[in-house]
């Protein structure tokens, strides 16, 4: 039996993954190894026992109490804290989800990532901090890296049996969120409620507001320079509010690849879980004479900075990603908490990579854990500073 790990179950990502899993015969087809979680114990434990996990671990120390009692009965053993997490990663899979959201995912996923087998990534995060040392991390290992973020499944999809040196361009789709069509300064009286509310995908609060700032384009823009190896000037973004193209590829002859499908991150997920096969998935199936018609916009980088700020990025290289990141969740925070407004979740990423970005771009060798953990951090101190000034 296939051993399977999956990290966030409880997430968006999480349940559609376990979802899944349930449908092709959880426990009679899959041997489980880890699931995790961090505040949603009782759903942790419902998934654990119904699957038969060997182990069930949150990332909240103070919750292990809960979790064991949850637990209490059955063979699945409870386990709580950040090194739990790691080491329930460090058990032997053949295939891992990567599903925890935020650079909290790294650890987790880079301990997944030493045990061959397949390493299934919604954690864009870990790319964008720190890309060279996960996919060197894969390729020391054996492990194959695969896309579970829509647009990059949707691009891995299209260039299944092409020669890389046949790829012109890559065109990375984004709905424009629930705020394509506002001017900046409507936008900046935006509530954290108007901001979760994504007209297509239901999704994490999170990649939600990432996704009405752009920024969640930002971090796929460098998702896929690193997992493709693909120079940024090749990588485009096309406005497309209807989210059913999820991305495309262009040849060196002019030709076009795209793959659509409904917005159900199952697709995504479902195709790297039973990779390099197709299985019948539970998705709606596309009536072309509904969906009537395909919009396309060009992107805005001037309403959305988070795009121009993401190509700094990558010409920066290095260790850029990781203050850029991080800048970026602790401004989600800020905002989550009414401290800062919605525009100022650009500014204060902007100010940290000219506060950041050029010491921490210096750092292309020796990446490790550690240093990526440093830029963060400093990322997040500068982040808390800003925040209180300008707050
Ligand atoms: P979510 O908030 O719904 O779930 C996050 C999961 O991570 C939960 O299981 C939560 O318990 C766990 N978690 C949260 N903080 C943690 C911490 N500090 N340590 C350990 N675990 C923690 O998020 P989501 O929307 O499922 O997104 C998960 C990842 O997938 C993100 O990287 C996101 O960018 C990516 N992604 C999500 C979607 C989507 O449709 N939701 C699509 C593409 C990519
Ligand atoms: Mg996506």
């Amino acid at each position: 039996m296939r051993r399977i790990s999956v990290f966030g179950s409880t997430g968006s990502i999480g349940q559609n993954t376990i979802d899944l899993i349930t449908r092709q015969g959880g426990a009679q087809t899959y041997d489980v190894v880890a699931l995790t979680g961090a505040s949603n114990i009782e759903l942790l434990a419902q998934q654990a026992r119904a699957l038969r996990a060997d182990v069930a671990v949150t990332a909240d120390s103070a919750r292990y109490a809960d979790l064991k009692d949850a637990l209490a009965g059955s063979d699945v053993e409870p386990a709580a804290g950040p090194e739990a997490l790691v080491a329930a990663a460090e058990r032997p899979t053949d295939w891992a989800l990567s599903g925890i959201v935020g650079a909290a995912g790294l650890a987790p996923g880079l301990a997944a990532a030493r045990h061959g087998g397949i390493l299934a990534l919604a954690n864009k995060e870990s790319l964008v901090c720190a890309g060279a040392l996960l996919k060197a991390t894969c390729t020391r290992h054996g492990t194959q890296l695969l896309p579970v973020d829509s647009e990059h499944s949707a691009i891995f999809q299209a260039l299944r049996g092409e020669e890389p040196r046949a790829i012109e361009r890559m065109l990375i789709t984004a709905s424009g969120g629930p705020f394509r069509t506002w001017s900046q300064a409507r936008m900046a009286d935006v509530t954290p409620e108007q901001a979760k509310a994504h007209p297509n995908w239901s999704m994490g609060v999170r990649i939600s507001i990432d996704s009405a700032t752009m920024f969640n384009k930002a971090l796929e823009l460098i998702e896929a320079k690193e997992l493709f190896n693909m120079p940024p000037e090749q990588i485009e973004v096309v406005v497309h509010p209807q989210s059913i193209i999820h991305s495309m590829v262009g040849f060196t002859d002019g030709a076009i690849i795209a793959q659509l499908g409904p917005s159900d991150m199952r697709g995504a997920i479902g195709f790297a879980l039973n990779y390099p096969d197709r299985q019948p998935l539970p998705v709606e199936r596309l009536d072309f004479a509904a969906l009537a018609r395909l919009d396309f916009e060009p992107e805005d980088p001037e309403r959305f900075p988070a795009l121009r700020l993401s190509r700094q990025v990558m010409r920066m290289g290095g260790l850029a990603g990781a203050v850029f990141n991080a800048a970026k969740e602790a401004a989600l925070d800020a905002f989550l908490a009414d401290r800062i407004g919605f525009l100022d979740m650009a500014r204060l990423v902007e100010a940290a990579l000219d506060a950041l970005g050029s010491d921490a771009a210096k750092v292309t060798q020796d990446i490790t854990l550690d240093n990526v953990l440093v830029y963060d951090q400093a990322s997040r101190q500068f982040a808390r500073q800003w925040t209180a000034t300008n707050a």
